[in-house]
């Protein structure tokens, strides 16, 4: 049985408490906070993440809770849990992907425990890296978590001078899709920051969030009937596993025409790939098959898959172009009669 080394658990009743505490531990001592603790406490059982202290978020009232403010926004606190995203009347309605994207995580009693908030900042995960400390041990390391190793290397690309760790968060791409902004809070101030600034093509430093800053608020822009987000998700079971693709498709429809389209992957690179442009192509025109057809093959012919997560990394690029296929046609309400059931994937 793996067990946790000791650590010192402290629990403010404030924001701002605990914006202090992880500012003053911080400047000493390893010192992380945690939500609800579905990711960091198995990571630290594994000892890959080893902070002495830790500052629990789930007693501060100021992060709960999901709410609007006068300008439309609606402000969903980080450690409102992603089962209460999942079944939120109002998110359900007005941003259905992301009360999908959070029902797709996991299974029920990590969503009645695991955080929006920690969701979005969830360490990157690789074969390599998520194994136990004996695993690790033995191929001496790896660059994400090098330890007794200083020289440690990228098994998954040995000549590679960066580390392929992979962004693997469900909202993660949804949150870029809406262009979802961030509120971070730390005892020196607070600051907002756009969701597709907020994660970092870096397997190590995945972030932009500072380690004496908090997610305190996810700000969602104000949207109407004109948008629809869809989140599709492929992974080896449907009832468990993390993503080894996420499609978040938005599109835009005028009367007639395609007024506007996103397009972003997630669990394909250390950070959500935001491919906006190729969806693009789709503006000023009635969509067609045709043309949904064409994004997705560009999808397919950019897409490079390594061989760090789940199943084969050959047959996830031409996922790819399945679900972005399926994504968009899906959020641009065009019906390609689903040949859904010969994919051999859960379809979310
Ligand atoms: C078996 C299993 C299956 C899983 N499947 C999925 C899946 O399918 N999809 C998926 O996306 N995830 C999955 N997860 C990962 C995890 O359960 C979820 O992402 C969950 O939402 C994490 O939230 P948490 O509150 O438990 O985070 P925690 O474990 O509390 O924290 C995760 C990280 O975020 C940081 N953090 C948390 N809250 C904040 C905050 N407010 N401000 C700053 N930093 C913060 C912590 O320091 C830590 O680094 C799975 C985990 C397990 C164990």
């Amino acid at each position: 049985m793996m067990r946790l080394s000791p650590f010192t658990y402290l629990a403010p009743r404030t924001l701002a408490e605990a914006a202090d505490l992880l500012a003053e531990h911080g400047r000493q001592t390893p010192t992380m906070v945690v939500a609800g603790g579905t990711d960091l406490f198995p990571n630290m059982k594994r000892r890959q993440q080893e902070p002495k202290v830790v500052i629990g978020l789930r007693g501060v009232p100021e992060l709960r809770g999901i709410s609007t403010d006068r300008d439309g926004w609606t402000l969903i606190g980080a450690t409102t849990t992603l089962a209460q995203a999942a079944r939120d009347p109002h998110l359900g309605q007005q941003y259905p992907a992301l009360a999908h994207a959070a029902h797709a995580v996991s299974t029920p009693h990590l969503r009645t425990t695991g955080t929006l908030g920690g969701n979005l900042c969830l360490d990157t995960r690789c074969n390599y890296y998520d194994q136990s400390y004996h695993w690790r041990k033995s191929v001496d390391f790896c660059m994400k978590r090098p330890e007794s190793n200083p020289a440690a290397i990228c098994w998954v690309a040995p000549g590679s001078p960066r580390c392929w760790a992979v962004s693997s968060s469900d909202c993660a791409p949804v949150a870029v899709a809406l262009r979802a902004r961030f509120r971070l809070v730390s005892a020196a101030g607070e600051r907002i920051v756009e969701a597709g600034d907020f994660f970092r093509d870096d397997g190590i430093e995945y972030l932009a969030r500072r380690p004496d800053e908090i997610l305190a608020q996810i700000l969602l822009p104000p949207t109407d009937r004109s948008w629809r987000t869809v989140y599709l998700k492929l992974r080896r079971r449907g009832s468990f596993d993390f993503p080894i693709l996420g499609v978040a498709a938005s599109v835009k429809r005028g009367n007639s025409t395609v007024e506007d389209a996103r397009l972003v992957l997630g669990a394909v690179g250390s950070a959500p790939v935001d491919a906006t442009e190729l969806a693009q192509s789709l503006i000023g025109a009635e969509p067609t098959t045709e043309a949904v057809d064409a994004v997705a093959a560009q999808a397919y012919r950019g897409a490079r898959p390594l061989d760090n997560t789940d199943l084969n990394y050959a047959w996830r690029k031409k996922m790819a172009r399945v679900y972005v296929r399926r994504a968009l046609a899906d959020a641009a309400r065009l019906d390609l009669h689903h040949d859904s059931g010969q994919v051999g994937a859960a379809l979310l």
